[in-house]
């Protein structure tokens, strides 16, 4: 399903809502999702899930907007938070906190306290020092920590290296060899409850042989727990599942679980995952509007009024998104000619760019749409340069919601003073 389409004028829309009268009403630059589109993806999992006992616990970290959230909690899904504030975003959102898991390497003791009193299903341990810490603060609350360990399964996920998690050489989760003996030092912890056991690999994978093979591993050790007493109640296998931003063949959620669900045929327990990306990534873009247009001697720019700080994947990743204008190609005022453009923002770097040689007709004042934008975009937008955050807006149908009102300047240093005057 494509999350744009267009009128018989030409006209870009996102579902029955025309993406210019979203400028107009709400203002650029502007995160725009789809309700269907979102709803779409998850049903992609329950389907590719249906008959197993499993849990989808979305990565919140991909886009925590309340109105997303709000979106996957009707829908029954389950949350994977790294944060104490992700807790309380989940939490105000109407989440359930019994389908909460919690992952992150450097969880402090507050958020513990924090996870603890809301009732989650599951502390994800990435060390042995916070599994003593856990056990520590789960004793002063008079509360036992259901907890899993996230074991680092050593799978090369063929990724781009910021995005791989499950090498030997990653910070994050347990070293294999050692999970054995750690899961015996929780057994002997009187404040945990072990509960399961968490791998999760790496982002953006369009191959489901690693994740397959990830599996297969932490079965292994499944069995040899089993065989030790320590029953598991769950598997949690992570999220990382890739979408297609440019020509990538990526999976759909039937065919990226079928060799992971092959390997956990038979097993009886409850499955978890944690996706993130493939739930949100082609359900937003950013609307985005040109100020300028420079021909420069060598190349051509449009400069728009979205930057690396709405949008940090291009610059972060060299990653490549793709960009389409919002009214149809030829039917600006100006009858622009199409040349070749680099897309670049406002702000004070050369690595502010959106789009490297596009080839567009455009003017100023014309409306882009910046696609695949949902999943790590306004997560990860900042306010460099003094720039406000961009509105986000949820189509629904014909409907259009407001889901974060656009920063003002005024709010961007509330907290800061100057020094005492004399
Ligand atoms: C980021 C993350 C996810 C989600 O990854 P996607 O590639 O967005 O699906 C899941 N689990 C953990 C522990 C993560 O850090």
């Amino acid at each position: 399903m494509s999350l744009v389409h267009r009128d018989g004028g030409g006209a870009l829309h996102i579902e029955d809502v025309a993406l210019d009268a979203v400028a107009r009403q709400f203002g650029t630059p502007c995160y725009v999702y789809s309700r269907a589109a979102l709803t779409a993806a998850y049903d992609g999992y329950r389907q590719a899930l249906a008959g197993r006992d499993a849990l989808v616990c979305y990565a919140v970290k991909a886009n925590s907007n309340l109105g997303i959230l709000d979106v996957f909690a009707r829908l029954g899904a389950g949350f994977d938070i790294v944060s104490g504030g992700e807790l309380a975003r989940v939490l105000a959102a109407g989440g359930d906190p019994a389908r909460v898991v919690f992952s992150g390497v450097g969880k402090s003791r507050a958020e513990m306290r924090a996870a603890l009193a809301a009732g989650i299903l599951c502390f994800n341990v990435e060390s042995a020092a916070e599994l003593e810490t856990l056990d520590d603060v789960a004793g002063s609350l008079g509360k036992r920590a259901p907890i899993s360990l996230r074991v680092n399964p050593n799978v090369d996920p063929k990724t781009h290296p910021y995005i791989s998690t499950g090498l030997k050489s990653a910070k994050f989760g347990i070293p294999f060899e050692e999970a054995l003996p750690l899961y015996r030092r929780a057994r002997d912890l009187p404040h945990l409850e072990i509960r399961g056991i968490d791998c999760h690999i790496g982002s953006q994978l369009l191959d489901p042989a690693p994740a397959a093979e990830a599996a297969a591993k932490i079965l292994g050790l499944v069995d040899a727990l089993a065989g030790e007493g320590i029953a598991l109640s769950h598997i949690d296998v992570g999220g990382g599942m890739g979408i297609r931003y440019r020509d990538e063949a990526a999976p759909t959620a039937s065919e990226y679980l079928a060799p992971l669900l092959a390997v956990l045929a038979g097993r009886k327990e409850k499955l978890l995952f944690e996706p993130g990306r493939s739930l949100v990534g082609n359900a937003g873009l950013l609307l985005t509007r040109v100020e300028v247009i420079k021909h420069g001697a060598e190349k051509n720019f449009a400069v728009v009024d979205a930057a690396m700080n709405d949008l940090a994947r291009p610059a972060l990743y060299e990653a490549w998104h793709d960009i389409v204008p919002v009214k149809k190609v030829g039917a600006g005022d100006t009858a622009a000619e199409t040349r070749r453009y680099e897309i670049v923002g406002p702000i004070c770097e050369s690595g502010d760019f959106l789009g490297h040689g596009r080839e567009l007709a455009l003017a100023s004042g014309d409306l882009l749409a910046i696609l695949s934008a949902g999943a790590y975009g306004m997560a990860m937008s900042s306010n460099y340069n003094t720039r406000p955050r961009a509105a986000e807006v949820l189509v629904d149908g014909a409907t259009t919601h407001l889901v974060r009102r656009r920063e003002e300047v005024a709010q961007l240093f509330a907290l800061e003073s100057v020094l005492p005057r004399p």
